[in-house]
């Protein structure tokens, strides 16, 4: 990791006076944010938070909330989440406060937080081969069923981003009163806190982006009656799927800020799968430059980039100041942070040890605008 010393600061500070862009870190732990606050950035452009989840002691909580069949068993299991999730977001708050942090509800492939089919078949017929627990062959039996029941072919365009939170309303509202207890406690111990952003993941429709922005802005609005406090929460979508860039002006009549995934977007905009760009088969074809360049590196500005562009001008459409950020792996990529800069966006966002280089590339994307 770099060291912070002054000359560093110095330096970057000469970069900061040229650069428009903002520059936003991508963090999900209060170490992570601590971190990006120490190297500049000016708040949280994507706190995901399904990380949160993987843990082992918390995986169980969030299976049972996937997994559960009525309603009741949801409830049970938000209950137990809820604390947890506060407790994340009080910890992101107070490392940023006076900062804006974006908080973005739940983004679940399913097949992350599921255990795996076959391994579950497998247990099932082992226990059985071998004799096993009759008590104990049901309940894997009954686990196998519900994980069938949520099994899809290709969980990346699956029940992700706001799908699982249309179908389970309960999720979103539970994750909200999570932000909203975090960001008063925080502001009662610290006397201020974080600036609070609520994004909304994997939008193709405008009708999903209102129905979600009722359920937020509903236990938002029950959450500050109860405690009679006040708070500024906002309210925006990423823009990751080609659809969104498409109806970007409807969608931002419901939008408060537009965040560009362009992980997903280009994933879905040239139709080549993330996980395997990186790995096996088809990182042949995207490392041997079979195209132009990696398209998951740095922009395809021809392509996804006009995605991009499409989605700025629709949402501007709508609303001329509309906030419009990117948190995809390109907010930390200097030739993509050049192409954002033309295009006029407000802020990239990046993982925290890339701020430093978001800052530099940042101002000489201005320089060289002016050559
Ligand atoms: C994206 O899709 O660009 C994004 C930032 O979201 P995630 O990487 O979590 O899918
Ligand atoms: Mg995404």
């Amino acid at each position: 990791p770099p060291q912070i010393n002054e000359d560093f600061s110095a330096i970057v500070g000469w970069a900061d006076e040229v650069r428009r862009l903002g520059v936003r870190a991508n963090a999900d732990t209060y170490e992570d944010a601590t971190k990006a606050r120490e190297l500049g950035a000016e708040g949280i452009g994507l706190c995901r938070t399904e990380h949160m989840f993987m843990a082992a002691d918390r995986l169980p909580a969030v299976r049972d909330m996937i997994l559960a069949e009525t309603a009741e068993d949801r409830a049970e299991a938000l209950e137990r989440i809820l604390p947890m999730q506060q407790q994340d977001f009080e910890g992101i708050f107070t490392a940023m406060k006076g900062l804006p942090v974006t908080v973005r509800l739940l983004d679940p492939p399913l097949h992350e937080f599921l255990p795996d089919l076959v391994e579950q078949s497998l247990l099932v017929q082992r226990l059985e081969l071998t004799g096993g627990d009759a008590d104990e062959i049901a309940a894997a039996r009954q686990l196998l069923g519900q994980v069938k029941r949520l099994h899809e072919q290709n969980p990346m365009l699956g029940t992700r981003g706001c799908r699982l939170a249309m179908l389970y309303p309960e999720i979103p509202e539970m994750q909200t009163r999570a932000i909203i207890r975090a960001a008063l406690a925080v502001r009662e111990r610290e006397g201020e806190t974080a600036g609070v952003e609520i994004m909304i993941p994997l939008v193709a429709y405008s009708s999903e982006l209102k129905a979600q922005r009722e359920i937020v802005e509903r236990a938002v609005a029950e959450e500050l009656e109860a405690t009679g406090e006040q708070l500024d929460v906002t309210v925006g979508t990423m823009i990751e799927l080609p659809r969104a860039a498409i109806v970007a002006d409807q969608i931002a009549e419901h939008a408060d800020f537009f965040s560009f995934g362009t992980n997903d977007l280009t994933q879905t905009g040239i139709g080549i799968s993330r996980d395997d760009a990186e790995g096996g088969f088809l990182s042949a074809y995207v490392a041997d430059e079979v195209i132009p360049k990696n398209p998951f590196e740095s922009i395809d500005r021809d392509g996804v980039g006009g995605l991009v562009r499409l989605g700025a001008e629709g949402g501007r459409r709508t609303k001329p100041e509309l906030k419009l950020g990117v948190c995809g792996e390109h907010g930390g990529d200097p030739a993509s942070i050049a192409f954002f800069e033309e295009l006029g966006l407000t802020y990239v966002s990046c993982s925290p040890f890339r701020v430093p280089i978001a800052r530099f590339a940042a101002a000489r994307a201005v320089l060289d605008a002016k050559k």
